[in-house]
């Protein structure tokens, strides 16, 4: 378990003072991994630094299993050689000069175990991570996602109470990434260690998480179940950082309280969405997002229904990635194969009233 209750840290320069991380409260269960998500200079390398005690906090707490690690109120800090920790980081830190066995068992030094254990716990890690039979190999001589592999097992070899994960994936080719991302996720469940996980890439951060708390300007603005956080975004923010949301500006002419939604007036017609808050309020000037998937060709009795014209229809494999004009309004719309999708020509679109979600503008 990590929980970290109104932490803060700030930086200042002559120039200017950056609240790097502003009150930021959260948890992750035990055996649960918990993403941090957001552009870069959100603050969440800061978070992560901050909960592996590389800095210091002006306020707040952090605990890791059942041991208080930092406290603001006290001025209390255990330094990161006690916290119990199994660091992974973009660069993968292997010593060059080392076999991928010494790799793994240095992190095993200095805590009183005797060459054998030491021995079998690294090569237990390795396993782990199914590379024992690279043990001898001279750790330059392995691929990228084999260097990140022994990361992983140094981080683990150590039994920690938590792993921290700071964009671990970053330096592997895009395919390597996509495998390497489903195998972390096995580990980390089949270890049942619980895990922070660092990441600016809304795609790794919807395939890997139990929870992913979206970071802005230092703040969590909001945090869901990946699914959850897709589907039924809370803030536009999140609708755009995360997928590939339409946004449509308008207006609040209508609250339905009772079904958690709100009719908006819009450039392109009154289109109904849930309202994710539960806060908007007639006349509030609003946002509906529609994901380009949850637009499909119109039936009788559709409601939220858009003219328009086919302007581009990209051939994708599994889909087709068109753009329709909807009066001055472009739309990106994701066609199943087998849909009709031709430039030039007319088509009526429709998007369930689930599937449109109303958030306040920002
Ligand atoms: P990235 O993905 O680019 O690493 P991030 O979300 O992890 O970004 P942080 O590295 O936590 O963001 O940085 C948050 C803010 O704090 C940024 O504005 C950054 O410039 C500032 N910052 C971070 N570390 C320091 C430092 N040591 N000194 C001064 N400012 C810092």
């Amino acid at each position: 378990m990590i929980a970290v209750e109104n932490l803060s840290k700030a930086f200042a320069s002559k120039a200017e003072r950056v609240a790097a991380v502003d009150n930021v409260t959260f948890e992750a269960k035990s055996g649960e991994l918990v993403t941090l998500l957001g552009p870069s200079g959100c603050g969440k390398t800061t978070t992560l630094r901050l909960v592996a005690g590389l800095e210091r906090a002006d306020g707040g707490m952090i605990t890791i299993g059942s041991h208080r690690v930092a406290d603001g109120a006290t001025g209390f800090f255990e330094p990161p050689h006690r916290r119990n920790l199994g660091m992974v980081f973009q660069s993968y830190a292997i010593w060059p000069h080392m076999t991928v066995l010494a790799n793994v068992a240095y992190a095993l030094e200095g805590k009183g175990l005797d060459r054998d254990e030491i021995k079998r716990r690294a090569m237990e890690a390795l396993a782990t991570v199914h590379l024992e039979g690279y043990a001898d190999r001279p750790a330059p001589r392995l691929s990228g996602g084999q260097q990140q592999r022994v990361a992983i097992a140094r981080a683990l070899a150590g039994s920690p109470a938590a792993l921290l994960f700071d964009e671990p994936l970053s330096n592997l080719d895009a395919k390597l990434r996509v495998e390497m991302r489903g195998e972390i996720k096995r580990l980390q469940r089949s270890v049942g260690v619980t895990a922070l996980y660092v990441t600016h890439d809304q795609a790794e951060a919807l395939a890997i998480s139990d929870w992913i708390m979206v970071m802005r300007d230092g703040h969590i603005i909001e945090r869901g179940r990946p699914d959850v956080i897709y589907r039924r975004p809370r803030a536009v923010f999140t609708a755009r950082f995360i997928g590939d949301a339409n946004l449509i500006p308008g207006r609040v002419v209508d609250i339905d309280r009772a079904a958690g939604r709100a009719a908006v007036e819009t450039a392109i017609g009154r289109l109904i969405g849930v309202d994710t808050n539960g806060t908007l309020k007639i006349g509030d000037a609003a946002m509906i997002s529609i994901r380009p998937e949850d637009l499909a060709p119109a039936g009788p009795g559709d409601t939220n229904t858009l003219k328009g014209i086919v302007n581009e229809a990209i051939f994708a494999g599994a889909s087709i990635e068109a753009e329709v004009v909807v009066g001055d309004t472009t739309l990106r719309w994701l066609a199943t194969r087998g849909m009709r999708v031709t430039p030039g020509t007319a088509v009526e679109l429709a998007v369930g009233i689930d599937a449109a979600v109303a958030l306040p503008a920002e």
